[in-house]
C-alpha cells in the first residue's frame, strides 16, 4: 500500500465507523458523540496532569480581534494558513446583485467586506494582548489554561490535518528560566500522558511552516535553537508520524510585540504546550480500533476511570 492509499483508507474507516462525518470539504468534519466523548476524556486527563499548577482558565471563542492578529506577526510568517471573516455590507441594490450572482453561479463576493474578526490560528494568539493589558506580570509570572477551535487553511485528505480543530494549551509567561522550566516539565508530562494512552511515540525537534524563501532561514534557525519540540505519533503514516503535542519556546517574541514585562521590568519570555485534541483522538482510534468497547481494559480505566 502506498502512503496515499493509507491516507484514504484511514479517513474512509473513520467515515464508515461514523466517528467523523463528511461535509464535502477536506479537513472540515462533523464529530460523533463517541468521538467527542474520547476528546472530553482526554481533555480531563490533561487537566489532571496540570492540576497542581493552578493555571488560570480562559476560553476564547474561535475568532479573534483582527487588529491583534495583524500586530501578532502571523501574516508575516504564515499567510498561507490564515482565515479571515468577511461580511455583506451592501444596500438593497447590492443584495439584488448578490442574489443574481448566486443564481447564475458567479462570484458573489463583491460586497463582502473584511470584518473585525479573523479565525483563531492557535489557541494562544488572543491571550498575549489580553495579558499585556493587565500590566507587568506578578512575581513568578503567570500560567494560563486555554482551549479553542482553531482554523488553518491546509485542506488535506489526511484526517489528522484538519482545517478546523481544537487546541488545548498551557501558556507560561515569565523569565527565560521560568518558561524553559515549564517546557521541560511538560515535555516529561507529555511523554507520561501518551504512554498512559498506550500509544507509540517519539519526541523530536521541529519547526513551524514559515512561508516562502525568507521562511526557510527561519525554519533552520528555529531548529538550531531548539525552540520547538513535537511529540509525534504515527496516525496516518508510520514514515511521517503526526505531531500530537508541541512544546514551543517563543523567547521574548510576544513579550516584545505586546510590551509584556516581568515583575522586575524586563521583557517577558513565553512558552506554550499545545495538545492537538482531534489528533490524539485519531491516534487512539488508529492504534486501538474504531470500537471503543474493544480498547484494552487498562486504557479504558485511564480514560473513563
Ligand atoms: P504540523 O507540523 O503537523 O503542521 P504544527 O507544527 O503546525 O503541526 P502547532 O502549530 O504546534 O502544530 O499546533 C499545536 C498542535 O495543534 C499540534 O501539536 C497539533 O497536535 C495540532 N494541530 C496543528 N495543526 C493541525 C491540523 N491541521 N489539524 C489538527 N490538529 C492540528
Ligand atoms: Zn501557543
Ligand atoms: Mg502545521
Amino acid at each position: 500500500m502506498n502512503p496515499m492509499d493509507a491516507q484514504v483508507a484511514l479517513i474512509d474507516q473513520l467515515f464508515d465507523a461514523g466517528l467523523l462525518i463528511e461535509t464535502g470539504v477536506d479537513g472540515l468534519y462533523g464529530r460523533s458523540g463517541q468521538f467527542e466523548d474520547v476528546i472530553s476524556r482526554f481533555d480531563a486527563l490533561i487537566t489532571s496532569f496540570g492540576r497542581e499548577d493552578k493555571a488560570e482558565v480562559i476560553r476564547f471563542p474561535p475568532g479573534m480581534n483582527r487588529a491583534h492578529f495583524e500586530k501578532s506577526g502571523y501574516l508575516k510568517s504564515f499567510p498561507q494558513l490564515a482565515g479571515t471573516v468577511h461580511c455583506f455590507c451592501g444596500d438593497d441594490g447590492a443584495h439584488a446583485d448578490l442574489l443574481q450572482c448566486l443564481g447564475e453561479g458567479k462570484d458573489w463576493s463583491a460586497k463582502q467586506e473584511m470584518s473585525d474578526v479573523v479565525l483563531t490560528p492557535a489557541a494562544c494568539y488572543p491571550l498575549y494582548p489580553m495579558a499585556a493589558k493587565r500590566g507587568a506580570l506578578p512575581e513568578h509570572g503567570r500560567l494560563f489554561d486555554l482551549m479553542s477551535y482553531c482554523f488553518r487553511h491546509e485542506p488535506s485528505r489526511d484526517p489528522a490535518r484538519m482545517q478546523m480543530f481544537r487546541m488545548r494549551e498551557y501558556v507560561r509567561m515569565g523569565t527565560q528560566a521560568e518558561v524553559l522550566a515549564f517546557r521541560e516539565t511538560w515535555l516529561q508530562r507529555g511523554r507520561e500522558l501518551i504512554s498512559m494512552l498506550e500509544l507509540p511515540f517519539e519526541v523530536d525537534v521541529a519547526n513551524d511552516p514559515f512561508f516562502g524563501r525568507a521562511g526557510r532561514m527561519m525554519k533552520n534557525s528555529q531548529r538550531d535553537q531548539g525552540l520547538k519540540f513535537e511529540l509525534l505519533v504515527p496516525v496516518n503514516s508510520t514514515v511521517s508520524p503526526t505531531a500530537c503535542l508541541s512544546f514551543n519556546y517563543h523567547q521574548d517574541h510576544f513579550g516584545q510585540t505586546w510590551g509584556l514585562k516581568t515583575a522586575a521590568g524586563e521583557v517577558a519570555h513565553t512558552a506554550c504546550v499545545g495538545f492537538g485534541m482531534e489528533r490524539v483522538a485519531l491516534a487512539l482510534f488508529r492504534h486501538h480500533g474504531v470500537d471503543v468497547q474493544a480498547w484494552p481494559r487498562s486504557l479504558r480505566r485511564v480514560l473513563w476511570g
